[in-house]
Parts: C-alpha cells; sequence; structure tokens
C-alpha cells in the first residue's frame, strides 16, 4: 500500500483528502476503497452545501423503497461488490445475500428481463437507461444488501447509492413515476468519474447495473492496475465533468 494525501475545492470547502492506493498490478477492486473515500469526503461537503441552499434529505437508516431501483456502477465496484465484499461478509450474512442474489436471477429470467440487463444501454442513452429501470423497479427486486430496511454494507456501497437523496418525503419513492420526487443532485458526482476512469482503461463502456453484477454466471478475471497513482489522478481529472 502506498498512502497519498492532497487538497481538493468544492464550493466554499478546502478538503484534504488521504487514503491507500495499492501496489502496481494489483486487481482493480483493491483501488476501490481510496475512491469510496474520495468519494464519501466530497459528498458530505456536497451534502453540507445542499442543506444550507435549505434542501434536507428524507433520507435514513430503516427506508429502502430506493433500493429496488437499476443501481448503475462502475465496473471496478462490480469486482469490488463480488470479490472483496461478499467474500468477506462474516457469520451467516454471506450465505443470506447468495440466497437473495439467487432469487433475483430467477426473477429476472422469469421476467425476461435477464439478456436485457446483460446488453445495457450506453451511459449517454438516458432515455433507454430510465425504461430499463422502470421496467426493473416494478419488478420489485430488492437490493440483495438491504436488511430490515437497511443497508447491510453501508460503509462498502457504491458511490451511486452515496449520491442518491431526496428532499421530498420518504413515502413518495414507493412510486417513482408519480413525477413528485424530488432529488437533491450533488454538486460532483464521483461515480461518473469512476465509470469514465474505467470507460479509458477497459475500452468498454465501464458501467453495469449492480444487480447484472451480482447475478452474472461468467465473471472475468479483475484486471490489473498498472499504475495505481496514474489512474487515480485520471479520476481526479474527471470529477466534475458530468
Ligand atoms: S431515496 Fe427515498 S426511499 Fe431512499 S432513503 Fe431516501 S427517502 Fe428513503
Ligand atoms: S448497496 Fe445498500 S444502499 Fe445500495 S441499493 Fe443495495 S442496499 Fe441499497
Amino acid at each position: 500500500m502506498a498512502a497519498f494525501s492532497f487538497r481538493l475545492r468544492l464550493g466554499q470547502d478546502d478538503m484534504e483528502i488521504r487514503g491507500d492506493l495499492p501496489e502496481p498490478g494489483a486487481p482493480a477492486s483493491e483501488m476501490v476503497p481510496a475512491y469510496l473515500g474520495i468519494g464519501e469526503v466530497l459528498l458530505e461537503a456536497s451534502g453540507k452545501e445542499s442543506e444550507a441552499e435549505g434542501k434536507i434529505p428524507s433520507c435514513g437508516p430503516g427506508c429502502g423503497a430506493c433500493c429496488k431501483q437499476l443501481v448503475p456502477i462502475s465496473r471496478s465496484e462490480a469486482d469490488y461488490l463480488r470479490k472483496i465484499v461478499i467474500p468477506g461478509l462474516e457469520g451467516g450474512h454471506r450465505g443470506r445475500v447468495e440466497a437473495r442474489i439467487a432469487q433475483a436471477a430467477e426473477k429476472l429470467e422469469s421476467a425476461g428481463m435477464a439478456a436485457d440487463l446483460g446488453g445495457l444501454p450506453s451511459e449517454q442513452d438516458r432515455v433507454k437507461r430510465q425504461n430499463l429501470g422502470l421496467r426493473y423497479f416494478f419488478l420489485g427486486i430488492s437490493c440483495p444488501f438491504l436488511e430490515e430496511d437497511s443497508c447491510s454494507i453501508h460503509p462498502q456501497r457504491p458511490l451511486a447509492c452515496r449520491e442518491y437523496l431526496v428532499s421530498s418525503p420518504a413515502s413518495r419513492c414507493a412510486s417513482p413515476t408519480a413525477g413528485d420526487i424530488v432529488p437533491i443532485v450533488p454538486k460532483v458526482k464521483p461515480s461518473g468519474a469512476l465509470i469514465r476512469t474505467d470507460r479509458h482503461t477497459t475500452g468498454t463502456e465501464g458501467w453495469t447495473t449492480m444487480i447484472t453484477a451480482l447475478t452474472a454466471k461468467d465473471v472475468p478475471d479483475d484486471r490489473q492496475v498498472a499504475d495505481p497513482q496514474a489512474e487515480l489522478g485520471y479520476f481526479l481529472s474527471q470529477l466534475g465533468r458530468d
């Protein structure tokens, strides 16, 4: 591991960000804790700014309607969930998560959606993504990590989950077509920066959905990161470009 530290400015906030990078040649999944740490600091600062503007989140523990949505994640986060997070779950936690993944896979298969999720529309094709997202939401598949309406991997959850906040009443989240959900749009989206980083480094779209990643049968090997510092630099250069 190699420590890093740098300063970033977001609005009025001048932040020092610290973390650790894996050694050159490490699997991409081992870069993810650094990205999550940076994302957490930035999103906390963004949340404070939004609150100063009067945008108060309704979100909190025990509130999981949004965890039935199709969550876009980067390829690196997909590897992280499959190869680090799930194998590291303790006690009966891993078994419960794996059972819910199997149930979700069956439901997707019987609804004829498994193939659609395998051939995802381009990240830029927002209309197709929204349509796919609505079809998925109405299948009512809770995220396999949701337990008692709370995220059971909260410190390790993907960046997109951290970015999703609303100021409208929580009760409205159960019906996303109602048009009366008021999202709190973050000032910066680290999830987009990481997807662009994976696109740049892999030559693929750089993203998938969490349920696709979890239910996939043929999982390719984790790619190796030749130069973690350079990859972190690319990620930082992509912040604020959404
Ligand atoms: S987005 Fe809606 S369902 Fe999700 S935590 Fe916030 S208020 Fe609750
Ligand atoms: S990872 Fe956690 S926050 Fe994200 S959708 Fe799943 S349960 Fe919800």
